[in-house]
């Protein structure tokens, strides 16, 4: 089986695991890749049906454990939003999500170092944030595309 994946990700992967002591498993390749392919914040479920189509008898336990090990790695970030399963994006820059209640699609923003500083001087003295998660919730443009 041929995976798709590009040679700078494949080695971003290998890296990555390398660091931590993991090997870049079929397993774990596969589900980097299928991330990255779509970026539309996938759930757990959703990776495991696309992961399936390539691994046939993957189970959502191994999806789970291979999300652990990208989410430890850096490689991916948890995405929280209310009342909603967890879902994955692959995006490295800081960036704040906008959740449309219409659609449920999730977009990424990207923050510039500019605002999120501001975010951050918001903070009151004594707080030091390690990382800034910010979401948007409303509706987005009447097209269903992500730009
Ligand atoms: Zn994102």
């Amino acid at each position: 089986m041929k995976l798709a994946l590009p040679e700078t990700e494949r080695n971003r992967l290998k890296h990555a695991l390398k660091s931590r002591n993991r090997r870049p498993t079929r397993q774990r390749t596969c589900v980097y890749e299928v991330i990255l392919e779509k970026r539309d914040h996938p759930t757990a479920d959703d990776i495991h049906l696309r992961v399936r189509e390539k691994l046939p008898s993957i189970s959502l336990a191994t999806i789970y454990n291979c999300l652990d090990t990208l989410v430890e790695c850096e490689l991916v970030k948890q995405v929280h939003l209310d009342r909603a399963p967890t879902r994955f994006c692959p995006n490295r820059n800081p960036h704040a999500h906008f959740h449309c209640r219409v659609t449920g699609q999730v977009y990424d923003v990207s923050l510039d170092d500019e605002r999120l500083s501001i975010i951050e001087k918001t903070l009151p003295d004594g707080f030091t944030a390690d990382t800034i998660e910010l979401s948007f919730i409303g509706q987005g443009p009447k097209s269903d595309t992500i730009s």
